[in-house]
């Protein structure tokens, strides 16, 4: 069995790889157990000290990853040089720094004992990526789970194991001892579901759709009951109130929300919730915005909006889009460019108002350019209808009014609520989703320890 990897914004074949097979990921369990053994009694400076040098050869080969996701992933390549390979260079060298900083704790016991909590590592961890941000979420797991001492199997998404396999090269080259990471390219029915079951694995991070996290989450049940923590899918809202409009920065923040990856990011804001007073002024500055965007081949440094993964994508999205027209709502989108190479999934970006409710468009992760755009009349309304959905992954709210924006980040149920911006917070804060998105915040900031490590208690009987 093989995978092919093809470029999305010409359909051309890039590479074939093996897909790993289960025996496979078996004897790649093994061989991280016993890396593991060694690894794990490193000293975290000297653990930090190898990520460190991970770090620097990323940030020496930042274009050569840049170049790899674009191609992969279709990723506008200015994204991915200014996005995707610092945010991924960041996460190593952040956890890498953070590695003798995992305290343990002593209990506050009576006389004659000692209770010493200690967070150690799991052991053999696995992680499982989407191909939206394949270095970037990569390295979200990379930093913490070796910094914290574990070994690691890291199986990237189909369409995108170029970067990933590029990392272990460089993770080799700075002196990672064998079996601490390995990648393990595959599909998601034959290695992902190898790793989900393995009971060696101790841990899997899941990053992906709604769909396949349930999927994990109920293999892992069923076997060896390892942790699983998930980062799925989202229906993001972005909500405007009255005052929106002072901002100057909004229309450009919201289409940053709404457009990056082509709409292919989990924290879109894909529902634009905008006060009624200043809907109809919303709604022409971000049309115009929107059609301005270029849309063009994502190698162009000039181009914003690449081609979607692929052509089932961009039917998936065309055809909710096609649903909500008939139904009644109004389509404003350009024409797509001419010269557009053929063999490129592209859907021009767009905007959708006067939805019927329980549209497809309204409800589902459509994962593509598309931004809907509701009214509402009060808080409570906006607050209504930002809930308003299975999922609770990001928001963002925009008003000058200090109370109202407290009101409305306390009352939306999402793991990130940006005010004044859209922004997912840096390394520094905790990012996960709720509800369908997730269990919470489980990736970066000193949090993201908690789903590599456990506790444990040693009690001691003094005399
Ligand atoms: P996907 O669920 O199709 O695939 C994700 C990964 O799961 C791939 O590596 C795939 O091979 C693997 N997989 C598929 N079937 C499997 C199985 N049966 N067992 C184990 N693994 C299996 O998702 P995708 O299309 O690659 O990514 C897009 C989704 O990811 C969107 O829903 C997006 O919102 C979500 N996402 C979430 C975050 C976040 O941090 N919350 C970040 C990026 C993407």
């Amino acid at each position: 069995m093989s995978l092919e990897v093809r470029n999305p914004a010409t359909g051309k074949l890039i590479t074939t790889l093996p897909v790993t097979t289960e025996a496979e990921v078996v004897a790649a369990a093994e061989r991280a157990a016993r890396a593991h053994e060694s690894w794990s009694r490193r000293s975290p400076r000297e653990r930090a000290a190898v990520l460190l040098r991970l770090a620097d050869l990323m940030e020496a080969d930042a274009e050569v990853l840049a170049r790899l996701d674009c191609e992969d992933a279709g990723k506008p390549i200015t994204e991915c040089r200014t996005g995707d390979v610092p945010a991924a260079i960041e996460s190593v060298r952040w956890f890498a720094e953070a590695a003798d900083k995992v305290f343990g704790r002593v209990a506050p016991t009576g006389p004659g004992h000692l209770g010493v909590v200690t967070r150690e590592p799991v052991g053999v961890v696995a992680a499982i990526l989407p191909w939206n941000y394949p270095l970037a979420m990569a390295a979200w797991k990379i930093g913490p789970a070796l910094a914290a001492g574990n070994c690691l199997l890291l199986k990237p998404a189909e369409q995108t194991p170029r970067s990933a396999l590029h990392l272990a090269g460089l993770a080799r080259e700075a002196g990672l001892p064998d079996g601490v990471l390995t990648v393990l390219p595959g599909s998601g029915d034959v290695t992902g579901a190898a790793l989900a079951r393995d009971p060696v694995v101790g841990a899997l991070s899941f990053t992906g759709s709604t769909a396949t996290g349930r999927l994990v989450l109920a293999t892992a049940a069923l076997t060896n009951f390892k942790r699983v923590s998930l980062e799925m899918g989202g229906k993001s809202p972005q909500v405007l109130m009255a005052d929106a409009l002072g901002f100057g920065d909004l229309v450009d923040n919201m289409v940053d929300a709404a457009f990056l990856t082509a709409g292919q990011n989990c924290t879109a804001g894909s529902r634009v919730l905008v006060h009624r007073d200043i809907a109809d002024e919303v709604v022409d500055r971000f049309v115009t915005a929107v059609g301005a965007l270029v849309v063009g081949d994502p190698a162009d440094p000039a181009t914003r909006i690449g081609p979607l993964i692929s052509h089932t994508a961009r039917d998936r999205v065309a055809k909710a889009v096609d649903e909500a027209a008939a139904a009644g709502a109004r389509v404003h989108a350009a024409d797509l460019p001419d010269g557009l190479h053929p063999g490129g999934a592209y859907y021009p970006p767009t905007v959708v108002t006067d939805v019927p409710a329980g549209s497809a468009v309204l409800t589902d992760e459509l994962f593509g350019p598309v931004v809907t755009v509701q009214t509402f009349a009060t808080a409570e309304e906006a607050v209504r209808l930002a809930n308003d959905t299975d999922y609770g992954l990001a928001a963002s709210v925009w008003t000058r009014d200090i109370d109202l924006a407290w009101r409305l980040a306390r009352g939306i149920h999402a793991g990130v609520v940006s005010v004044n911006s859209y922004s997912e917070g840096d390394i520094t804060t905790p990012f996960g989703g709720w509800k369908q998105s997730g269990f919470g915040g489980a990736e970066k900031s000193t949090t993201a320890f908690d789903q590599w490590t456990r506790e444990k208690t040693t009690w001691l009987r003094t005399r």
